[in-house]
C-alpha cells in the first residue's frame, strides 16, 4: 500500500493494541473521550487503534474483541455517557492507483483516509464523480456503511469492491456491490454492525466529467460552464452556508431520515399543505423531514426538551448541541421525542433517526426511540 497523500485523519486519543493488558477491567485512568462530532458527555473504557491488517487479525482473535464497537470519525454517532468495553478505530491509511483505461481509473483507498480530503485529491487528479459528495465529514471506511449520499449521488455509484475483516469467519474478505445491499442510507454493513470491519474500498472513477446538477441550487452555483472542480466548490459553498461546522456547533449532520409514505397519504397531506415538498421514491413518496420540523415551529427552538439540543436555526433537520461536553444521550433522546411527537401529531408521520445510537455495552441500538434507547 502506498503512503497517504491525504492528511492524517487519526485523532489524538487512543492507544495501540495492548499485548497483555485486560480491557475488561481497565483502571479508571484509561478512560478516553469517545471521538464524535456531537460532543456529548461520553467516554469509553478503552479505545484501541488498529493500524495494520495484522493488528486487526490479532485483535479479533482475543475474547475481549467480541462486542467491540468500530468507530472512525464519529460523525454519525450518538454515544452513551460511558461505553463499558472496547472501541476500535481502524487507522489504516493509503491511496493507490490500481489501474486505468482511456475513460476510467480504479483506486483503492484505506479506511482511515478522510473522506472530504479524498474528494479534493481525486478531483485534482482528474478522477471525477465524487464532487457532489464533498464536505461530508468522516472517514472512508465508514462511507459504505450508510452509503453516504448528497446532491443526487451516493457512494454506491462508484464502489467496485469493499474489503473488510469478517468477524464471523475470522478472515479478510471482499464484497462486490451486489453483496453490499446498498440502499438509501443503508447497507449490509449497517444492518450487521458487529460483523465487518471495513479496511479498504475500491472505487471506479471517470476521467471524463459526468456532472449531476439536478439537485437544489447546484446548477446555479456551479457556474455557466460547470466543471467537476466548480461543482466541488459549489457543494462546499452551499453546505457551508446551510450546515453548521461541527467543530464550532457540534452536530452529526441530518438527524432524521426523509420519511417515505404511500401515494394516498402524500396526496392527503399535500391537499392540506399545498407547499409541502414531495419527491418520488422507491416504495412511495418521500417527504422532506426538515420541512416537517420547520412546519411544526421547532426550527431554532430551544424551549423545554430542546434546551440542550435542538433543531438548528438555519436547517431544522440538523440537531445541534448547545451544551458540548455536558449534554448526554438522554438529552438527545428527549429532544428527539419532542420533535418526532410534534411532527406525528400534526402530519401523522413518524420520523426515524439517521445516526447510529450506541448502548453502554458498545452495541448498536436498532430502535433508539424504543424503550431501551438509554441505559
Ligand atoms: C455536518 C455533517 C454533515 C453530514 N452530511 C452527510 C451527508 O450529506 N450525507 C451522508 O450520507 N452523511 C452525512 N453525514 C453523516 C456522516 O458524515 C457519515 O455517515 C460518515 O460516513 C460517517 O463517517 P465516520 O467516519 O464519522 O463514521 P462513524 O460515525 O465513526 O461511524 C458510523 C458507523 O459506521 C461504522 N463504522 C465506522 N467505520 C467503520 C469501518 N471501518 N468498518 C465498519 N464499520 C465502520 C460505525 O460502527 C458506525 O456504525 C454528516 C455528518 C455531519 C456531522
Amino acid at each position: 500500500m502506498s503512503s497517504s497523500p491525504l492528511s492524517d485523519p487519526a485523532p489524538e486519543k487512543g492507544t495501540a493494541l495492548p499485548q497483555s493488558q485486560s480491557v475488561l477491567h481497565p483502571p479508571h485512568d484509561l478512560l478516553s473521550d469517545l471521538p464524535h462530532t456531537l460532543a456529548l458527555k461520553s467516554s469509553v473504557q478503552q479505545l484501541i487503534k488498529l493500524s495494520s491488517k495484522a493488528e486487526i487479525e490479532a485483535f479479533f482473535q482475543t475474547g475481549e474483541s467480541q462486542h467491540a464497537l468500530v468507530v472512525s470519525g464519529g460523525s454519525n454517532l450518538v454515544p452513551p455517557e460511558l461505553i463499558k468495553g472496547v472501541v476500535v478505530q481502524p487507522c489504516l491509511t493509503g491511496v493507490e492507483l490500481l489501474s486505468q483505461d482511456s475513460d476510467h481509473v480504479w483506486i483503492s483507498v484505506s479506511a482511515a483516509e478522510n473522506w472530504h480530503e479524498l474528494v479534493v485529491y481525486a478531483t485534482a487528479q482528474g478522477w471525477f464523480g465524487l464532487e457532489n459528495l464533498a464536505l461530508i465529514p468522516g472517514w472512508v471506511g465508514a462511507a459504505p456503511v450508510q452509503n453516504i449520499g448528497a446532491y443526487g449521488r451516493e457512494i454506491k455509484d462508484f464502489i467496485e469492491l469493499v474489503s473488510a475483516y469478517d468477524r464471523e469467519t475470522h478472515a479478510f474478505v471482499t464484497l462486490d456491490p451486489s453483496e453490499c445491499g446498498f440502499a438509501y442510507r443503508d447497507s449490509v454493513f449497517k444492518q450487521n454492525p458487529q460483523r465487518w470491519l471495513i479496511t479498504q474500498i475500491t472505487l471506479k472513477l471517470s476521467k471524463v466529467p459526468n456532472l449531476v446538477l439536478g439537485y437544489g441550487d447546484l446548477k446555479q452555483e456551479a457556474g455557466i460552464i460547470p466543471t467537476p472542480q466548480s461543482v466541488l466548490e459549489a457543494v462546499v459553498r452551499i453546505r457551508s452556508a446551510k450546515l453548521p461546522d461541527w467543530r464550532q456547533i457540534p452536530n452529526c449532520g441530518s438527524f432524521f431520515k426523509n420519511p417515505v409514505v404511500s401515494q394516498a397519504q402524500a396526496d392527503a397531506l399535500t391537499k392540506q399543505n399545498p407547499n409541502m415538498p414531495v419527491y418520488p421514491a422507491a416504495g412511495g413518496v418521500k417527504l422532506a423531514a426538515g420541512w416537517l420540523i420547520e412546519a411544526v415551529g421547532l426550527k431554532g427552538s430551544r424551549e423545554g426538551a430542546l434546551a440542550k439540543l435542538g433543531p438548528f436555526e438555519r436547517q431544522a433537520l440538523v440537531l445541534v448541541n448547545h451544551e458540548p461536553g455536558v449534554a448526554t444521550q438522554r438529552d438527545v433522546a428527549a429532544s428527539c421525542f419532542k420533535v418526532t411527537e410534534a411532527v406525528h401529531e400534526r402530519f401523522g408521520v413518524w420520523l426515524e433517526p439517521e445516526p447510529v445510537w450506541v448502548d453502554s455495552a458498545g452495541r448498536i441500538i436498532n430502535d433508539p426511540l424504543g424503550a431501551k434507547y438509554v441505559d
